[in-house]
């Protein structure tokens, strides 16, 4: 155990860890869905409506200001965790859903067209395809998919066999959310680079496992989704480079994202507030601000290094339980343990694991292609955070033992 980590400590930040479900402490291993919020976070938030609520940047008013300055001053924060280049590169949105959506209406609409290319991988969330799907329809572009291996990797030279002159972007996850596989993604961004390509990477899965540097990847755009952060549900984040998010159209008109209105023409607002049209999720942007001070507070180093012996410790544990297969078997994998029983559907397995107070995600995890590409309908996912134990896995490997019993 890496010294001054003590998981025992972060559960106690967490009020909805304590508590019994069903009867039975409560093990929650469904991190990949959402993550639960420390004390810091929830109280950051009731501290904003109960003393400051207002709406930003349009008041002189004090807490209008006020409001402002912490908005501004999340987004610093943001900026900082993925080390941009500057604080009007953060644009809030309501989750990677939405910086997904933003790019391939915005970005895509705009240089992407008939008989174009659009590469993704066989690993992606149901979010990083259909957008693209819904891009490709429109304009008569091809999306391409980059097949993977049985342990759940990236097939690099089939990727790099892809590239060619037709392709216009690479949307590719950073970690699966359906295997854990962490992806080569600084290969993925060189190669494409190396032919001209931008690259935006699903950042769902990566950013709450490990410290990502933006500038050091050299994406062009880069997504994730506050509330797998610690953070509000409602709120996330599209990183771009200033450059490309300068020459993009907006995607949606109201207040906030313009500088002048006139009925013969509108003036768009600069960075990052033409993507930010309306009033604002103020409230999660201040509490995604605290969740990112929380985190850093025990740094990625700490807690990954706890997570990364965990998973191993888990992975050890399911293998070692006869009729249990694990789903995604890549050396290099974060936070998840997607798995299946045999003869035993994950629906049913999900649903013994609650009675004994074990939250597992069970289905095809928004990412039904990776369930056809393995041939199942589903698994069984345990997904971890910093606040999970070794008792956690324990407490799993028991309930798994329970299921056994119960369909033997
Ligand atoms: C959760 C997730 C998404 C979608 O995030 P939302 O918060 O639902 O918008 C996209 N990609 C990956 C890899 C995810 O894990």
């Amino acid at each position: 155990m890496p010294s001054g980590f003590d998981a025992e400590k972060i559960r106690a930040d967490f009020p909805v860890l304590q508590q019994l479900v069903n009867g039975k402490p409560l093990v929650y291993l469904d991190n990949g869905a959402t993550s639960q919020k420390p004390q810091a976070v929830i109280d950051e938030i009731v501290r904003y409506y109960t003393t400051e609520n207002a709406n930003v940047h349009r008041g002189v008013h004090t807490l209008s200001q006020n409001a402002t300055e912490d908005y501004e001053n999340a987004r610093a924060k943001l900026r900082g965790l993925l080390n941009a280049a500057d604080d009007h590169e953060i644009i809030y949105t309501s989750g990677t859903t939405q910086s997904i959506n933003i790019v391939a209406q915005s970005y895509g609409r705009q240089n992407i067209g008939e008989g174009d290319e659009i590469i993704v991988s066989n690993m992606e969330h149901h979010s990083n395809i259909v957008p693209w799907q819904m891009l490709c329809e429109e304009k008569g572009a091809v999306l391409r998919v980059v097949p993977i291996d049985d342990a759940g990797e990236l097939l690099m030279d089939e990727y790099e066999r892809m590239l060619s002159p037709r392709t216009k972007l690479v949307s590719i996850t950073h970690v699966s959310n359906a295997l854990g596989t962490i992806l080569p993604v600084e290969q993925v961004i060189e190669l494409a680079h190396a032919q001209g390509v931008p690259v935006m990477l699903d950042g769902a899965q990566a950013v709450p496992h490990m410290a990502v540097d933006v500038r050091k990847l050299d994406c062009d755009f880069y997504v994730f989704s506050g509330h797998k952060l610690f953070g509000p549900t409602g709120t996330g984040v599209l990183y771009g480079k200033a450059e490309l998010l300068d020459a993009m159209p907006p995607v949606q008109g109201g207040g906030e994202m313009i500088k002048s209105v006139t009925f013969e023409k509108t003036i768009y607002n600069d960075l990052p507030y033409k993507f930010e049209a309306g009033t604002p999720n103020i409230a999660g942007a201040v509490g995604l601000g605290a969740a990112v001070d929380y985190v850093q507070s025990i740094g990625y180093e700490t807690f990954a290094a706890h997570e990364e012996e965990l998973l191993e410790y888990g992975a050890r544990a399911l293998e070692q339980i006869g009729g249990v297969r694990i789903i995604g078997t890549s050396p290099r994998k974060a936070g998840i343990l997607s798995f299946v029983m045999e003869d035993i559907h994950p629906h049913d397995i999900g649903t013994i694991l609650d009675a004994e107070g074990i939250a597992v995600r069970t289905g095809h995890h928004c990412a039904q292609p990776v369930m056809q590409r393995f041939q199942i309908p589903a698994t069984a996912r345990a997904s971890l955070a910093m606040y999970n134990t070794k008792e956690d896995i324990d407490a799993l490997v028991r309930g798994i033992d329970r299921v056994i019993e119960v369909f033997s």
